[in-house]
This record gives structure tokens, sequence and C-alpha cells, in this order.
């Protein structure tokens, strides 16, 4: 696997460009402040292959679905995250030539994100056909501190002139979804002013009737000095631009400061939202660039104070998890109870932006240690405010009584994804759902929240699970047929392992929250505690005989088993190679299926169950799934197998910025990026948390020097040093804590570290 990037510490860099990776660039080099997001599309024109892409958090179409065999109770639409206004919008004109970097003579390139900082930058140098070099840098971030502004800075520099340019600062609400079902156009204009260095273009959502207002003012300056300029102004539909010509002298740096305010009304009322946009970006401006910027920075040396984890000896590695706990809070910072995260974030159109199971299952158990317990609960608080859709969504396929199936795909509750298989079938995203809520708990201990919040969400759930399951006369067990897993190149089988384990657990869970608190609200009824307690102590789990091995679904060992290594390099991922019918028969394992059930519920099992069934799937696993190698790491860490752990790692930590699975132009896998996370702190650090304690056991793949980081553990800050002979734990925090190394247990008080021997 070659770096596409250079390895740096904190920053991703490129030093040369190269048009046929421009798209891949522009989803690794996004940047976002958990509000809005933009890819790294060029400020100035580029006629060259670009997926142009600003994203507003929360703000979506319901695009007509396309499906060619109709199934009640599929959706009619599928939610799209809406590509909309262009913000960054600089265009550069020298002597009637654009300057598009597809068909200028460049000299130098460079481009870098700088993670500390929360910034993107890039300087180049280039000959125009017309034989004028520029140089030009340019700085952009969306601001961490104010969650609605963004700002650019610009500089282009004359090398071998002077003479007039013409600039024109814009911005264009005309953009189109690159994936839009029927090719429509999903904005209605709303309204376009344009002022001297200033201007607002605001658009509704057709159908869904978000407004979207993008406010824009600028200043320009040569070197330090501010200059006195006369744009004109002009406007059409959703477009506004302030264009004018400027006498660059040669060798001077000539300066675009371009301030953009961001508002929708998922924050505002529909009549302060232009309002808001205007009066922001007025601040911004008004306040300037400098204490602009400080603010942003700031918010993220806030971040990384907490969040970061240093690895020492291993640059690539390093570099990796920061990129992925950089994307994930540029992606969500919990401030917005309406916003959720989408596998794509705010890097690519494809996964609709939308919220998947992805959200409970990778990302909160990332939030939960490295943020405030609010972040975590907005999150939860997210699926409690959708449990009416979700019980609507199980009425429609025939469920009663309460039971809720919470959808694959969702952006206001409504299931919008339609493939039966998943649609119907992948509804063992109900169980990532509860156990999230009983992570919570365990990490918080705030019954508070559970009692009132959680516990409709849990028997929602367990009502479904009730129902879905049936009695099997010939195997006098429930069993659990027509279902999915998390393997999708599995469909429709019967006895899923994964599926029945999370389920019966489910019950199991629903049946603890009731009697814990028997003064509750809406407490279960007799009856279905009686049935809750028959069905969970009766269900049928596939194994295979004489062996501690669980059978992914029943029918499993009908198949020709072959191992993932056998699989010719040029027809890898076989996802693009192969027919869905020669996957399907294939016993290939998309992602972590009896894995992610071991990983999930590993202290009901002993090591010899984890280590055999770790041994048989992980062959045969071709990891196609960003939400693979992760857990798969976390399991090879814990059964030792470290060299193995290390390399899964990479694979998940390094998975885009050396696009593994050839799709990063498409964006950015933002929710398996808490996964590598996790591979480290759950895995090589071998943090588990339960009701009372957190247990650590570390190793340290033979690469590293040594490792550091901070989790929260019920509230508390703690910090962890691994390096190749100690383990240091240091709780950072206001109150003692219980934690154990291996099975060594102790009181940890504020202020206090304690100090292990490790081999
Ligand atoms: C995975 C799902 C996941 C979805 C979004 C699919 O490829 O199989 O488990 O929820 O991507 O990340």
């Amino acid at each position: 696997m070659q770096n596409l990037f250079e390895i740096d510490e904190w920053k991703i860099i490129e030093t040369k460009f190269d048009a046929t990776r421009q798209e891949q660039a522009e989803s690794i080099f996004s940047i976002g402040n958990g509000s809005f997001g933009q890819r790294a599309n060029f400020e100035e024109d580029y006629s060259g292959k670009t997926l142009q892409g600003s994203y507003v958090g929360g703000v979506y179409y319901p695009d007509k679905t396309r499906v060619g065999w109709w199934k009640n109770g599929y959706p009619e639409y599928f939610a799209k995250v809406l590509n909309a206004c262009n913000w960054t919008g600089i265009r550069i004109e020298i002597d009637g030539e654009s300057l598009d970097l597809a068909k200028a003579e460049i000299k130098q390139f460079y481009r870098e994100l700088d993670m500390q900082n929360g910034l993107l930058i890039r300087k180049f140098r280039c000959i125009l056909s017309n034989g004028k070099e520029v140089e030009v840098h340019s700085m952009r971030f969306c601001s961490m501190h104010n969650e609605e502004i963004a700002a650019i800075k610009y500089s282009v520099t004359p090398v071998n002139f002077s003479g007039n340019i013409k600039f024109n600062i814009y911005l264009d609400g005309n953009v189109k979804n690159s994936d839009a079902n029927y090719d429509e156009f999903f904005w209605l204009e709303d309204t376009q002013r344009v002022g001297i260095k200033k201007g607002v273009v605001s658009a509704r959502t057709k159908k869904t009737n978000f407004l979207v207002a993008t406010a824009m003012r600028f200043s320009f300056w040569r070197n330090d000095e501010l200059l006195d300029i006369h744009p004109n102004c002009s406007q059409k539909s959703l477009y506004v631009e302030n264009n004018f010509e400027h006498y660059l002298e040669k060798g001077n740096t000539y300066t675009i400061k371009k301030y953009v305010s961001i508002t929708s009304t998922i924050n505002h009322s529909e009549f302060d939202t232009v309002a808001e946009a205007i009066n922001n970006v007025t601040a911004a401006y008004t306040g300037g660039f400098d204490k602009l910027i400080n603010a942003h920075k700031h918010a993220w040396a806030e971040i990384w104070k907490h969040a970061d984890i240093k690895i020492e000896g291993d640059v690539s590695a390093q570099q990796a998890i920061r990129f992925n706990v950089f994307q994930l809070f540029q992606t969500y910072t919990g401030k917005n109870p309406k916003l959720n995260i989408g596998p794509k974030g705010f890097t690519g159109e494809k996964y609709g932006g939308a919220t998947y199971w992805d959200t409970e299952a990778y990302c909160i158990p990332f939030y939960l240690k490295t943020a405030p317990t609010e972040v975590s609960r907005q999150l939860l608080m997210y699926r409690y405010n959708q449990l009416d859709k979700a019980i609507e969504n199980a009425e429609k396929l025939g469920f009663k009584n309460g039971a809720a199936l919470y959808p694959m795909v969702t952006m206001n509750g409504e299931e919008c994804h339609n493939e039966w298989e998943i649609t119907f079938e992948e509804i063992h995203r109900n169980g990532a759902i509860a156990f999230a809520i009983f992570n919570y708990l365990r990490h918080t201990n705030d019954w508070e929240y559970v009692n009132e919040f959680g516990r409709p969400v849990v028997f929602g759930i367990a009502r479904f699970w009730s129902q879905r399951f049936n009695w099997s006369k010939d195997k006098e067990k429930y069993v659990m047929l027509g279902v999915t897993g998390p393997n999708e190149y599995e469909n429709n089988v019967n006895n899923n392992w994964y599926t029945n384990y999370i389920a019966k657990w489910c019950l199991e869970f629903a049946l603890m929250l009731n009697d814990k608190n028997s003064n509750a609200s809406h407490p279960l009824n007799e009856e279905e505690t009686k049935l809750f307690k028959e069905i969970s102590s009766n269900v049928y789990f596939p194994i295979i005989e004489g062996t501690s091995i669980f059978l992914q679904q029943d029918g499993f060992l009908d198949k020709h088993l072959q191992l993932a290594s056998e699989i010719p390099n040029n027809e890898r991922p076989i996802n693009q190679h192969w027919s869905w019918d020669r996957i399907l028969r294939s016993p290939f394992i998309k992602q972590a299926d009896v894995l992610q059930g071991i990983y999930l519920f590993e202290d009901h099992f002993n090591e010899k169950q984890i280590e055999d069934n770790f041994n048989y799937y992980e062959p045969m696993t071709v990891h196609e799934s960003s939400l693979s190698p992760c857990i798969h790491s976390i399991l090879a860490a814990k059964i030792k197998k470290e060299e193995k752990a290390y390399e899964l790692y990479l694979r998940t930590s390094r998975l885009d910025l050396d696009d593994y699975n050839k799709e990063v132009a498409e964006g950015l896998h933002i929710t398996s990026m808490a996964g590598t996370w996790m591979s480290i702190v759950e895995g090589m650090a071998g943090i588990r948390v339960n009701e009372n304690q957190l247990k650590v056991d570390p190793i340290l793949p033979n690469q590293w020097k040594s490792y550091r980081f901070n989790i929260y553990f019920k509230q508390q800050p703690l910090h962890f040093e691994v390096s190749k002979t100690t383990l240091k734990i240091t709780n950072i925090g206001q109150q003692a804590v219980q934690v154990a190394y291996k099975n060594e247990g102790f009181e940890l008080n504020p202020n206090t570290e304690k100090v292990f021997m490790i081999h």
C-alpha cells in the first residue's frame, strides 16, 4: 500500500498536484465544524475533474426513490444531504484568462491540512498560457468557535509582471447533487442581495422547505495595507458577485479576506435565518480575521487537550489517528440535538449524510470517552426523539403494541432505505441502539437519563424482538428467520448468530431496566415480562458442533469454505469485481459479524471462545466495510495477536489516507474513524468499562515506543501512558474512580497516579 500523502505528525501534506487524484484529495482535505463542511475544492476556477461539495448539517431532500420492484413497506424517498451554496468562490482573471490549475503550467504546488489548528492551506506558483506567472496562497477554515462562520484568506502575488488582475468574489447557490436520482435541482430561489463588498444568497429546499442563507463580506489588502476598492455588484438567481480590477505590482502580495456565515432553519426561525447570516458575517468582518482564527485555533486546542492520542516512534500511525479524531470532531460536536453523524460526514454525498447504526455502534463509544457526557447524551436523545417514528415504522411492517423498529437510514426518524434485504432484514441495527444506552449507563451511571429517556426506547426495541422471534417446533427454540446480519454479503438468512444474540440481550436488558425502577412511568406489563423471559431463555443459536465456534447463520457450513487470501489480488475488493450472486454464495465476510457480537459482549465469553472464533472468521473476512478492521483489531489485541492487531489498526486508521477500498474520492469514512480510535483505546490499551470499574490491560506494538491518551470515565478525565515497560494512570478529575490493571483493582484518587511495570 502506498502512502498517497506525506507523513507528518500533525499535517496531511501534498507537494505535487496530480489532477487524476484531485477528487481523492478533495475528500481528504475536507474541513468542517460539526455544523457544515466543505470539500477541498479550489477557490478559483478549476475545469478539471472535481466533486464540488458544500454541506449543511441536517438539511436534506427526500429524493424520490428508484427501485424497479416495489415492495410494500418501502419508503417513498431516500434522504439526500444537499450540496449547498458554494461559498468559497474567488475567481481570478489575468488578461482575460482565468486562473485554472487544469490549464496553467504548475511550477510548485503545496496543500496542507493542519489538523492541530483546523486549517486548509494551499500554495502554488503557476504560469498561465499568456506567460503571466503568479504565486497564490490560500488558507481557510470553518470556525469551531462560531459554528456559523467560515473564512478564507486568499493572496495573489504577480511574479513576473505588474498589471491588472480581475477578482470576482462570489456566492453561487446553483449547485446540484451529483447523485440526484432524477437529475433534479433540489433548491428553490429565496433571495439574493448584493452590495459593496458583501452579498447574501438564500435558498429553500424543495419539499422539505429548509431555508439556508449564506452571507459574505470581504476586504482587499496590499501586503498589510487595507485598500479601498469599488467593486461592481451583480446578481442573478441564487448568485451574487463583487468583481473589480486592480493594478497589481510585481512582487507585492494582494489578499482577499472573505468572511462567510451559513445559517439555516435548523437553528433559526424562518424570519431570522437570513438576518442572522448577515449579522454574523458583519460581526466576523468587523472583528477581523485574526480574532476569528485565534478563537478557532483555541477551540481546536481545547478539543485536542482531551481527545489527542500521542504515539511515539511511528509517525504514520500518529498521523493516522489524528486524522481520524480530527475528522470526527469536524463532523460532530454534540452542540445541536437535531444533528447526527452521516457515514461520510460533510465530505461527500454518498450515504446521504444520514444516520445509520454506525452512530450507536461506533461513534457513541468514541464520544463517551473523548467528550463531556452531554455529547453522547445528545446522540441518544436523537433516537429518543424519533421513537414515535420507529413505532410507526414497525407498524407499517405489521408489528404492534408499541414495538419499535428504528430505520436503517434516516434523517428525521423515517426509514429512507429501500433494498428489501436491508430495509426489512438488517434489523440488528435496533440492538445497537439499545446497547448504546447500556454503554452510556456503564460509562456515566446516569440513571436519571436512562429512566426517563432510555427505558421507552429499550422497551420499544424489546417489544419488536419479542414479536420478530418465532417458536420453532422443530428446534424447540425461538428462531429468527429472514435477516441480514452486519455482514451484508449474506442476505435473508435464518438465525444470524449476531442478531439472535443481541436481540436476546435486548430482552434481558429491558427486563433489567424494568426491575430496577418499578416506580418509573410506563413499566412493562406482566404479559410482556413473561414473554420476554420466556423468549430470552430459549433462543436458538447456531454453532459448529463439537467446537466453541458460533455459526454465522444456519447453513453456513454448506458453503465452499475458502480463505480471503485465496482471492486473487486483482479481484479485490470483490464488491467491485464479482457479481452479487457470486458474492452471496461465497463464504467471504464483508465485515465483523459473529465477531461484532463477541466484541460487544466480550465478557460473556471465555478466552478460548474468543480466540477460536477470531481464528475461524478473520481469515474469511474481506473487510470491505470500513467498519470491519477496527473490530478485528480490538479482538486481535485482546487475544495478544499483536502483529495482527497492528496490521488491522493501520488498515482502519489509514483506510482513507491510503485509499484501501478505492473509493475515497466519494468522501471519507467518518463513522469508522471512531472505530480506529477504539482500536487504540480498547485494542492496544485494552480498556474496558463496566458498571463499577475501568479495566486496563495494554499491549504496545513493536513499532511504537509509547502512546498516551485521555479518556472520561464516570465523568472524570483520566490520563494513560503506555511505554515498553510501564503503564501510568493519572486521575486528572475531581473524584476518585475504581480502576483495575489486569485483575488488580484499586481506587484512584484525584491528582494521583499509579505506575505498573508491564512486560
Ligand atoms: C455497512 C453498514 C454501514 C453502512 C454505512 C455499509 O457498507 O455494511 O454496516 O452501516 O455501510 O457506513
